[in-house]
């Protein structure tokens, strides 16, 4: 069995909001032409797999049928519709924008599946992760919500319990809306503090509806935040609530826009920080959940010196060859990077600080990191049996 399953091809550069849209498809293209120049591409242990964009059927899984009839209808007419967020400033209409957002779904629901009978032991999909669509709504570049969709498949295949962890900027508001109610889904946000940043959403009180209660976690981190407390708050947090879950399979969105470079969000988590904890997230799945681990992309603006860095080392994790510190970068795609851009690419992988202190250290009451970490485990951690105060 290969290793990993990595969904790609060149269709899916067609989900594109335009000229000047901060979600330029570039940062698929670069980040597949460095992790093809890496050789992570030729690796025996990775299958790369086209889909063809899900049917209704399959995006309606975790959206409502009325509203994939109004993005189908937007798109074929070229109208706005913003009482569904189509046509608005972050969700332009774009032609042929139903198949692009499908395609995506497809690539999540198939590395979902895959995994779960076998096929691979991780899936793959950086177009994906498009966690802010909502059932009825497109929301913060985000049509059909991919991520959701995996989930959902994991648990119509038969998984009993399935963890999703967001370590985008952006709180992960609509998968876990989604499944606000839903005890067989864990959703685990660690994003800047909705008070400062888009969705707004996400403080450390929302924990999930009636039935449900624990199954919504939520890291409101203060702007900022750099990489070893952001490591601090993921390990404070993430690893207790995904052993007393014991999920089936997890569910990660590795949105790379927590980085100081990315113009959309506020946060200051590097690159090595960034695979640090994608790291985590891969050896909880083979800790709980028989290494049953889907890996998707989501947000990350800097297209050209983080995002393909980011996503290369998570392909490279996921294949069980970690690209090393400092790793440099082939000659090539940095020529690449240069004529596309216009800007300077980057010389190596990081080497960004990722030692930090662990919560078992004790924490201290005037550090705001410390204050929102502690605020989810009083909110949180008592559901589950688990110690606020000390680990
Ligand atoms: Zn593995
Ligand atoms: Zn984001």
């Amino acid at each position: 069995m290969p290793v990993a399953r990595l969904v790609w091809s060149p269709e899916l550069l067609q989900y594109d909001f335009g000229h000047g849209h901060p979600m330029a498809p570039a940062r698929l293209d670069l980040t597949m032409r460095l992790a093809a120049e890496l050789g992570l591409l030729d690796s025996p242990d990775l299958d790369v797999v086209a889909v063809r964009p899900a049917p209704d059927a399959v995006v309606e899984t975790v959206h409502d049928p009325a509203y994939v009839a109004a993005v189908r209808r937007a798109d074929a007419e070229g109208v706005a519709d913003p009482a569904r967020g189509l046509g608005t400033e972050d969700d332009p209409v774009f032609p042929g924008m139903h198949e692009a957002a499908a395609r995506l779904v497809a690539g999540s629901v198939d590395v979902a599946e895959a995994v779960w009978r076998g096929a691979a032991a991780h899936g793959l999909n950086i177009a994906g992760g498009m966690h802010h669509a909502r059932r009825d709504a497109a929301s913060g570049f985000c049509i059909y919500n991919d991520a959701a969709a995996a989930v959902q498949r994991l648990l119509d295949l038969g998984a009993r319990r399935v963890a999703y962890v967001d370590l985008d900027a952006h709180h992960g508001d609509g998968v876990e809306q989604i499944f606000w109610d839903d005890p067989r889904v864990l959703t685990v946000s660690v994003h800047q503090d909705g008070h400062t940043l888009f969705p707004g959403t996400g403080g450390p009180a929302d924990v999930g509806g009636a039935g449900a209660e624990g199954t919504a976690v939520n890291v409101a981190l203060p702007p900022r935040t750099a990489g070893p407390a952001w490591l601090r708050a993921v390990d404070a947090v993430v690893p207790a609530v995904l052993r007393e879950f014991r999920p089936d399979a997890i569910v990660s969105q590795h949105g790379a826009d927590a980085h100081a470079r990315d113009p959309l969000s506020d946060l200051r988590v590097s690159v090595d920080a960034q695979r640090t904890a994608a790291q985590w997230v891969h050896a909880l799945a083979h800790e709980l959940s028989d290494g049953r681990w889907v890996a998707l992309g989501g947000g990350g603006y800097a297209v050209v010196d983080v995002v393909p860095l980011a996503w290369s080392a998570l392909v490279a994790e996921a294949l069980h060859t970690p690209l090393p510190r400092g790793t440099e970068l082939p000659e090539h795609w940095r020529g690449v990077v240069e004529e596309v851009s216009g800007l300077e690419a980057a010389g190596r992988l990081g080497r960004g600080e990722v030692e930090f202190r662990p919560w078992r250290d004790g924490y201290d009451p005037a550090d705001d990191v410390d204050r929102a970490v502690l605020a989810t485990r009083r909110h949180v951690f008592p559901l589950w049996g688990l110690d606020p105060h000390h680990d």
